[in-house]
């Protein structure tokens, strides 16, 4: 079986623009590419799980949405890194939907597509429902600190707060 690093899109791999619907708008987090190499060599495989509340909202448009994962995987696949699925969940953000973090839809999911122990795996995200998601899906979690207070949140803590996806990958390959 795979060990897996899941991954929130905004404000973990790209910065946060809120909605982003521009593909011209993608910005690159510092840390994301060195971190991910430093996990790929250490054996992890990598998928990106994004809730898109943008979509049912009529901000985010599916098309610009494909394009946007497009972008992201040319751009980390020059870097050597191969993100194998871009699961996304259109819901909104009371819909309780469970592909909707903090449920576990897109874990399981990814489970089962990448034959992935998610008891050896890893979800990296900017919010608590990001680290909630990987502790019920039975993963660990690492919580970047961006613009929510994880301390503001009824979810268990995540096993590492930090700022970067480089600092997330010295974790990890020092607790492995
Ligand atoms: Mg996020």
């Amino acid at each position: 079986m795979n060990k897996a690093i899941i991954l929130d899109r905004d404000g973990t791999i790209i910065v946060d623009k809120l909605y982003l619907n521009d593909p011209d708008n993608i910005e690159y987090l510092p840390g994301a590419f060195k971190g991910l190499q430093r996990l790929r060599d250490a054996g992890y495989i990598f998928v990106i799980a994004t809730n898109q509340s943008g979509v049912p909202r009529g901000i985010v448009d599916l098309d610009n949405l494909h394009e946007i994962h497009r972008r992201i995987d040319v751009e980390f696949k020059k870097q050597g890194v191969e993100f194998l699925s871009f699961y996304y969940a259109p819901y909104m953000t009371d819909s309780g939907h469970p592909m909707r973090k903090p449920g576990t839809g897109m874990a399981d999911l990814a489970a089962k597509d990448h034959n992935i122990d998610l008891t050896k795996s890893w979800f990296i995200g900017d919010k608590m429902s990001d680290v909630e998601s990987g502790h019920r899906a039975g993963m660990k979690s690492i919580f970047i600190i961006g613009t929510e207070d994880p301390k503001a949140s009824d979810f268990k803590p995540a096993e590492l707060e930090c700022n970067n996806l480089m600092e997330a990958a010295d974790f990890i390959l020092a607790d492995s």
